[in-house]
């Protein structure tokens, strides 16, 4: 059955704006994007939603946690990164798999009602991974070792991560994540990446988050390095004295970094560190409201742009993010790239691709991110403020419009299509 899902201004983000455009929409697929008046003239049996507003592809969120949804109390404890970590490891055995599918589901609900469409989730408790597949949002699950060394992790820890790969429930892509260089013991993380690499699966983990990571893993010293030696973890950065590397050094120099993985952070990068991202294919996920609660530092986003080093945009979780709004987080990086001096004319459209082609591309995916026949029907409407001055507008006024609305929160999200369905409709 055919849909015909109309606007006054489409934004395909793979080509340009289209005034009075459409895209038409066969089962789950993207049929044809165009001018409404030509595609409703050649397909007169389709049906027809006319949204008011600007219709973009579905967000993809390149960064999220959707289990911890619940956790959102963490978000305003206004305490640097390592003590709000010891808060989530203390706050996490109080969580039943009840609560974390019912905390999945509230993340789930509200990306879907935000736009987003596909998302980079860290999944830490494999039952998440039900409500996750049955919401039918594109996107990977990572199923993620934390807190391993070597001696763990052949007790338990590699076979549970086995188990969980096995086990999953179908319709879901799964990854796997490494959570960091300082929580997980070197041989390990190595293994994950194997053990991703020997089925074909995709990698994600957090890199360069915070100075105390970056302290630990050149010197093997610092809040990280108490934290291991508390949990009794054998760590070899912590026994050899550090890697004198930064983190994206240390971790190309182990060989966990190529196109099939992506980073999550990626603040606490200098112009090698950016050269190693973009010569191995590491598109990093900026996360910068999550990076300023923690008071981790800013991500360079500036010199991203500049140099062209691949990017996306994630929201993080609940836990350390004040909402899953991916337009919002979007917005608050544009307007960061500003105060670091860059101001090129196609900053509001590489924001926005960022935060749609961007994710896709982290993730390895070419049929979500963008409204272009073949793709996934997940389209996403945004009421903006200035929507009748944009017909005709040029392109760039567009892209700007649109992080502007956010910027302002004077955004909405009219609708969301997912897989063809209308998933959430504030118009009806
Ligand atoms: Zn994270």
């Amino acid at each position: 059955m055919l849909t015909l899902h109309s606007a006054p201004i489409v934004l395909p983000v793979v080509s340009e704006p289209i005034g009075d455009g459409a895209v038409l929409v066969d089962g789950d697929r993207i049929a044809a994007v165009g001018p409404r008046g030509q595609l409703a003239a050649e397909h007169p049996e389709a049906r027809e939603h006319a949204w008011s507003g600007v219709l973009t592809p579905g967000l993809v969120n390149a960064h999220a946690h959707l289990q911890y949804t619940d956790f959102e109390e963490l978000n305003s404890i206004d305490e640097p990164f390592p003590v709000w970590l010891g808060r989530m490891v203390a706050k996490r055995p109080t969580f039943t798999e009840a609560m974390w599918q019912e905390s999945a589901r509230r993340g789930l609900r509200l990306m879907l009602a935000a736009g987003t469409t596909a998302v980079a989730d860290i999944v830490t408790e494999p039952e998440v991974l039900e409500p996750t597949a049955q919401s039918g949002i594109a996107g990977i699950s990572y199923l993620e070792a934390v807190f391993e060394d070597a001696q763990s992790w052949s007790d338990s820890g590699r076979a549970r991560i086995l188990a969980a790969l096995a086990d999953a429930p179908v319709g879901r892509t799964l990854g796997m994540s490494p959570h960091t260089p300082y929580t997980i013991a070197t041989a390990v993380f190595a293994d994950c990446v194997a053990i991703a690499r020997a089925r074909g699966l995709r990698t994600h983990t957090h890199v360069a988050e915070s100075e105390a990571e970056v302290r630990y893993v050149a010197t093997g010293d610092g809040p990280f390095a108490d934290d291991m030696l508390r949990f009794g973890k054998a760590m070899e950065l912590i026994r050899d004295g550090g890697s004198v590397l930064t983190p994206v050094g240390f971790l190309d120099k182990i060989g966990a970094l190529g196109p099939d993985v992506h980073a999550a952070h990626c603040v606490h990068c200098d112009a090698s560190d950016r050269e190693i991202l973009r010569s191995r294919g590491v598109y990093a996920a900026l996360c910068v409201r999550s990076n300023r609660i923690l008071q981790a530092g800013e991500p360079p986003v500036a010199d991203y742009l500049a140099e062209g080093s691949p990017f996306a945009i994630g929201t993080d979780s609940l836990a350390s993010s004040p909402s899953l709004d991916l337009l919002e987080e979007a917005a608050t990086l544009r307007d960061l790239a500003l105060v670091q001096g860059y101001d090129e004319f196609d900053l509001d459209r590489r924001i926005v691709e960022a935060a749609t082609l961007g994710g896709a591309a982290a993730m390895g995916l070419t049929d979500v991110g963008r409204l272009d026949q073949g793709a996934r029907a997940d389209l996403a409407v945004f009421a903006v403020p200035t929507l009748d001055a944009l017909t005709g507008a040029e392109p760039g006024e567009v892209y700007a419009a649109l992080l502007d609305a956010a910027a302002a929160k004077m955004h909405q999200c009219v609708a969301t299509v997912l897989g063809g369905t209308v998933v959430h409709d504030t118009q009806s």
